[in-house]
């Protein structure tokens, strides 16, 4: 049976838990009331999901509801804001209550671990899309920005690089192995919250990987005004995503692959030898990748000598570049 607009929000998104910053007024009135802590200041980022844009047609709901909030996150983890609250714009079909259950049970186990509060949204009925706003706390006066990069700054990026783009394939092949660690990375990624808080005061710059590591180091590199070479053979890949590119001949694929959501983040070169820096190093947390550069550009110095330029991922309204959803189709990563 369909259900009412009220009595799906009452019944899917109105849940209690334990949250860290209780709202004024949260789902029920017209407006939500936040009281912002005196000593800090609010970081707030919205994003939009798209069917058949950002996500397959008949995605799993769990899966994408944790997505949805997942990839809002990401933008809170690369300001270094701690999570706090979220609104859901949900735009759908039809209200199917299994397909309801599911997805809000991905998307509310996701804000009970940050202990987040979903304080209200919107609910709508048409093509599936799904807006979530998430806002997140930082001590006044501190932030993670893209605009800090120095000349001589290290680069480092969080996890590995380019399992997602595979996972994206491993999808559009049918492949639905939640064990396979390419396709989780896709599917459920984990936004890096608590690095963020931990480089906040240490990194001089920092983005989230949504688009391409290319295009969005790119992006710290303009914000900064300075230019960068990565060392190719000190990318962190999987053997998996060695494979991939070993078999394919597509060496700078990992580039400008996207949905990563892992963090690239600059550090002055004194940092090198600060303990929590070197330990996560050791094990595997960050790799550093390269080097902040007077010239600007991005040059990816290649284990033969070469160099080459790069900067392409993905954009909506850019026909040129690869699109995320179409990766089997087109060859055009800039190779
Ligand atoms: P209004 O007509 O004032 O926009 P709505 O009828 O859209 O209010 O929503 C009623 C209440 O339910 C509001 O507090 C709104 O924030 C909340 N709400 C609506 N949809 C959702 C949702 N998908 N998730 C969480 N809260 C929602
Ligand atoms: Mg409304």
């Amino acid at each position: 049976m369909a259900l009412s607009e009220f009595t799906l929000i009452n019944q899917y998104f109105n849940t209690q838990f334990d949250v860290n910053w209780p709202a004024g007024l949260g789902i029920g009135d017209d407006c939500a009331l936040l009281n912002i802590p005196n000593n800090m200041q609010l970081a707030v980022s919205v994003d939009t999901l798209v069917e058949g844009v950002h996500f397959l047609s008949n995605s799993n709901p769990l899966l994408l509801g944790h997505k949805a909030l997942a990839v809002s996150l990401s933008d809170l983890a690369a300001m270094g804001a701690k999570p706090a609250w979220v609104t859901l714009a949900i735009t759908l079909p039809n209200s199917d209550g299994a397909w309801l259950s599911s997805f809000s049970k991905g998307f509310l186990s996701l804000a009970k671990q940050y202990s987040m509060q979903l304080i209200g949204g919107d609910t709508t009925r048409g093509g599936l899309a799904i807006s979530v706003t998430v806002m997140g706390l930082l001590p006044k006066g501190q932030s993670l920005k893209r605009s800090g990069a120095k000349v001589g700054d290290d680069i480092y990026v969080s996890g590995t690089i380019g399992n997602a783009g595979l996972g994206l394939i491993k999808a559009q092949k049918g492949i639905d192995d939640m064990s396979d660690d390419d396709l989780a990375q896709y599917l459920q990624p984990m936004p890096k919250i608590n690095l963020g808080e931990q480089i906040l005061s240490r990194a001089t710059a920092c983005i989230d990987i949504s688009d391409g590591l290319s295009a969005d180091l790119n992006h710290i590199l303009t914000a900064s005004g300075v230019g960068a070479v990565i060392e190719h053979n000190k990318l962190p890949m999987t053997e998996t995503v060695k494979g991939y590119i070993a078999k394919h001949r597509r060496q700078l694929w990992p580039y400008s692959s996207g949905d990563d959501y892992q963090l690239c983040f600059t550090l002055p070169r004194e940092k090198r030898s600060d303990e929590d820096m070197l330990r996560w190093q050791q094990s595997g947390v960050i790799s550093r990748i390269g080097v902040i550069d007077v010239a600007e550009g991005l040059r990816i110095a290649m284990p033969d000598g070469s160099a080459v330029t790069h900067n392409q991922g993905y954009q909506h309204f850019n026909e040129a570049v690869s699109n995320s959803m179409s990766v089997e189709l087109t060859d055009n990563n800039g190779e």
